[in-house]
């Protein structure tokens, strides 16, 4: 199952995504899926209908968390060691943006950076939950693309305006729940060179461990988002780039870069 949330240019609504790539219908859904059961309305619209346009699956309702260095080979390409708990940092719910809307460069970073990621959207209210349990707390998985202006993110001892401006956390294109995520491939494509290829086999710290774990210093609330972490081949974004991030069984999240003025 995937679960988009979309708009035809009035309030936001769900729908299951159905077919093939170029060939999808959205089977539009009454309310939102993480509160209430899935029912179809009866209503369907094909997605590359011009009146369609996908929207961020999910606003986190409190917290998008971060975890850094989760992955060996890009914490060795920025000269760090691997954490031996996870490192965890905050995104605000105003970073998020939608498939397709623009990462805007901020004037006061010279070096911004994509960083592909998967996402875990939580599903209930959560807190101290072991790792056996973590996972009947997670909605769904989607990709994420934790940008992050790098010069920034060494100038400053905090983390937080370097990876939490306006537009710097797309996710999409859905979501989908139930996703065995112990192997799956994740990339990076910037203009169409692969820029990251890395497997969720990698991470140093699995799905289930960090719910746990983030869960024993948050209480995390249905829709909050964790990103997992970037695997090596993190690099520079500029104007009229397109960056897309691709999780093997979720999707491709694809976004045009601008800087303004
Ligand atoms: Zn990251």
């Amino acid at each position: 199952m995937r679960i988009a949330r979309f708009t035809t240019g009035q309030d936001p609504r769900f729908a299951l995504v159905e077919g093939e790539p170029g060939q999808e219908e959205l089977v539009v859904i009454t309310g939102d899926p993480i509160y209430m059961p899935v029912q179809p309305t009866g209503e369907r619209v094909r997605l590359d209908d011009d009146a369609v346009r996908l929207l961020a699956p999910v606003i986190p309702r409190s917290k998008i968390v971060g975890v850094g260095r989760n992955y060996a080979d890009h914490a060795a390409e920025l000269g760090n060691e691997v954490p031996s708990a996870p490192l965890l940092f905050l995104k605000p719910n105003t970073s998020v943006i939608g498939p397709d809307d623009p990462i805007v460069l901020p004037d006061w970073s010279q070096r911004v950076e994509h960083e592909a990621e998967l996402a875990i959207v939580i599903g209930k209210v959560t807190k101290d939950v072991s790792p056996e349990r973590a996972l009947d707390h997670v909605f769904g998985f989607t990709a994420a693309n934790d940008v992050t202006a790098r010069d920034i993110q060494r100038s400053d001892d905090q983390w937080t305006r370097a990876k939490g401006f306006d537009g710097s956390c797309p996710i999409g294109p859905w979501i989908v729940p139930a996703l065995d995520t112990e192997d799956l491939q994740v990339t990076a494509r910037v203009n169409g060179e692969t820029r990251q290829d890395g497997r969720t086999s990698q991470m140093v710290f699995d799905a289930a461990f960090l719910v746990s774990y983030v869960s024993e210093v948050f209480t995390l609330l249905p829709g909050d988002v964790i990103l997992t972490g970037t695997p090596a081949g993190v690099g520079p974004l500029t104007d009229r780039d397109v960056v897309e991030v691709e999780v093997e069984d979720i999707g491709v999240l694809r976004n045009p870069v601008l800087r303004r003025g």
